[in-house]
């Protein structure tokens, strides 16, 4: 039976690897620590290893699993920023679940847009303390109001099904616009210009790191919206924090942050917030921030276990790997994979 070691393990990833892990016919060691290059050595006594968004599989931490012997991550979730492609390329195979559910993703975003516009969090918090003045709580219609959507994808193209239910007027910039749509495609200038609130749903890239920064920011309606639960660094949050200082950005809705690493996923409410600018952003009156969860939902928790654990059973099996992701057919390069094949 193949052994996985599951790195930055939570009472929740348990539900539905649980459930399949038979099926597939593995064993599944769970670990709560995340994956870095302090703990890679743990995979030595296993056949892959699992890792989540938040895990480091940066250079050090690649060579350590190729060191154990590693010759296949399994990534339980959509994005693979946090891997070093070249480094694994020719040693380790990467596999990913490119989609799980758009869904989960595309009604988180809408539901902190209703939540900040409609200022649910401060109307819940004030009844509770009975408490049922309306002063400061106005907002507004999205009824014909302008969506600007970064990244038109799965979950892009999701959200923007929702947006047109609401009757928003949604424009949209992706460099690789999808064909045969009714999709109105804008600069990214014209979006930001334009738009009364701004989503985010592209990837982070070296070309979008830091897409809405002090520039693109200045270029924005005063009071614009900005939702992001894409990646953290698509934003530069110092500038974010300025911009919701000077009131330039009226409101944020934030499921990722640039940092989120250190936090993200743990209780903190007993101890001292080291970085200022998490600090200053949550305490904005105008901001919600949830902990990367846009992708927990049952769906999604049920698909991504059944995708990662096929990947892996392909692998051993020697199959074809149809989720695999290396960093030539990433850039959409060349490599085996055009042929067919594995990456390598
Ligand atoms: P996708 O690959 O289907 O779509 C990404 C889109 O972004 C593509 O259309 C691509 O052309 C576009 N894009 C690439 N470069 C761009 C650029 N420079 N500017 C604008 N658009 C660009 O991905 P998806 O499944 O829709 O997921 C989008 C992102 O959502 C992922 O990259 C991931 O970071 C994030 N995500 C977050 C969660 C969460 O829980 N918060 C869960 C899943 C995915």
């Amino acid at each position: 039976m193949k052994k996985i070691a599951f790195f930055d393990t939570k009472p929740y990833d348990k539900i539905y690897f649980d459930k399949y892990k038979d099926e597939f016919g593995f064993e599944i060691k769970y670990f709560e620590s995340k994956l870095n290059p302090d703990t890679a050595y743990i995979a030595k006594k296993f056949d892959a290893v699992c890792a989540f968004v938040n895990d480091d599989l940066g250079k050090e931490t690649v060579k350590e699993l190729d060191e154990a012997g590693i010759k296949i991550i399994a990534m339980r979730c959509a994005g693979y920023n946090n891997i070093d492609f070249k480094e694994a390329y020719g040693k380790i195979h990467v596999v990913r679940v490119p989609a799980y559910s758009p869904y989960a993703v595309a009604e988180h975003t809408m539901a902190l847009l209703l939540c900040l516009n409609r200022k649910i969090h401060r109307s819940f918090n004030r009844t509770r303390e009975y408490n049922f003045s309306l002063n400061s709580l106005i907002g507004f219609d999205l009824y014909q109001k302008t969506i600007g959507i970064v990244g038109t994808g799965k979950i892009g193209q999701t959200f923007i099904n929702i947006c047109k239910g609401f009757g928003l007027n949604v424009i949209a910039y992706d460099p690789y616009p999808q064909k045969n749509s009714d999709i109105q495609y804008v600069t990214f200038d014209e979006l930001c210009e334009k738009s009364d609130i701004i989503s985010l749903h592209c990837p982070l890239t070296k070309e979008t790191h830091h897409i809405i920064n002090e520039k693109s920011i200045e270029k924005m309606k005063k009071g614009v919206y900005i939702l992001n639960t894409s990646r953290g660094s698509l934003i530069d949050s110092e500038a974010l924090l300025n911009a919701l200082k000077t009131k330039k950005i009226g409101a944020a809705g934030l499921d990722v942050y640039e940092e989120e690493t250190e936090f993200f996923y743990e209780d903190f409410s007993y101890k001292i917030i080291s970085d200022d600018v998490l600090a200053g952003i949550i305490a904005m009156p105008n901001v919600i921030i949830t902990s990367h969860q846009a992708f927990l939902t049952h769906e999604a928790l049920k698909n991504i276990a059944y995708v990662t654990l096929s990947n892996l059973s392909h692998y051993f099996k020697g199959e074809f790997l149809e989720n695999e992701i290396c960093y030539k057919c990433q850039k959409g390069d060349k490599c085996e994979r055009a042929k067919g094949k594995r990456c390598f």
